[in-house]
């Protein structure tokens, strides 16, 4: 059963960051209500106020520029990014991820940003992908704006650096380096589902044909989404074979701290760990070289 709590709309994002302002300690966004409905039904989640930002056209966009790259609005829907020519063009991996977020139904009225401040975010398939993109979001309140890396923003279970003023109003991806490719995948035993483990990578190459710098970050095997950086540090200045991938694999399973839950085991987890970073980091690799 969900508890009474007051529904407001607002009619700008001005209006939204006051409302706000005003029920800070009492309210909740909700924007396509596919992960927040869950939580209220099931009672784990009672709020006094609802602000719906779902009809903020003003947070519903997909801009590039050269400097910044893809600026993404909050409220705009996992599809919509999906489908955009634009994103193809400048980051064909993200369309290809997106393709990996749950079903079309669930993509056609969930949001980036209700993906990424959901609490378990951990587990999405974005949190990670984005990070390893280099990825940063804007958050805004009444008061201020403030732009933080997305790798900064999961603070523990559940937990993350928005206070409790803040609306994430916009998600940046920086544009893609010369000869550098990103690769992400998830282990999952349901179809359209999030993932038991996920692993993203991004690797740089040099003119030489060497490791210039790599991102590898693991969702689902910790709290927060994990940079595995002992991992990175071993492929930096390296060229690639395969004893060194096998080496910075079994470092991303020492950076990970998975649990054991109802889906796996923390030593499963960690397996999938090892296996999904040899290929990731692989594919990225080979993919930058080709470039
Ligand atoms: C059946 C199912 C399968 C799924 N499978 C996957 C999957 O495979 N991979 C994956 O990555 N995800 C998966 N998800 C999660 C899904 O992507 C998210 O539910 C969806 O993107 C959330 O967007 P929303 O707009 O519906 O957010 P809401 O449910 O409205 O909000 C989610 C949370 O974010 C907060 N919030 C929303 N917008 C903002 C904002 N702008 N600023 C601050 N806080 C905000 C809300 O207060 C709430 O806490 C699945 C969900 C379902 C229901």
């Amino acid at each position: 059963m969900i508890h009474d709590f007051t529904y407001l709309k607002p009619g700008s994002l001005q209006e939204a960051l006051s409302m706000l302002a005003d029920h800070k300690d009492e309210c909740k966004i909700i924007c396509g209500g596919q992960s927040l409905l869950i939580m209220m039904r099931q009672g784990i989640l009672v709020t006094d106020y609802l602000i719906d930002i779902k009809g903020l056209d003003e947070l519903n966009y997909i801009t590039y520029d050269e400097r910044e790259g893809l600026k993404i609005g909050a409220t705009t829907t996992h599809r919509l990014i999906e489908k955009s020519e634009l994103v193809k063009k400048k980051c064909p991996i993200l369309v290809e991820i997106e393709k990996k977020v749950a079903s079309i139904q669930v993509r056609n009225w969930g949001s980036i940003a209700g993906n990424l401040a959901h609490g378990d975010a951990q587990a999405g398939d974005l949190a990670p992908s984005l990070i390893a993109l280099g990825a940063k979001v804007k958050l805004a309140s009444s008061k201020r704006d403030r732009i933080m890396p997305l790798e900064e923003f999961y603070t523990g279970f559940f937990e993350n650096a928005m206070n409790n003023d803040e609306l994430m109003v916009e998600v940046r991806v920086p544009p893609i380096q010369d000869r550098a490719a990103t690769t992400y995948t998830k282990f999952n035993l349901i179809g359209n589902d999030q993932g038991i483990v996920g692993v993203a990578s991004t690797v740089v190459i040099d003119q030489n044909g060497a490791c210039k710098d790599a991102r590898i970050v693991l969702g689902n095997s910790g709290v927060t989404p994990i940079r595995a950086k002992n991992a990175e540090k071993i492929l930096r200045g390296k060229g690639l074979d395969d004893g060194l991938i096998a080496e910075v694999a079994e470092a991303a399973a020492r950076d990970a701290d998975p649990v054991s839950d109802i889906h796996a085991s923390e030593e499963f987890r960690r397996h999938l760990i090892r296996v999904l970073t040899k290929r990731m980091v692989k594919q990225a690799w080979d993919q930058a070289a080709h470039l």
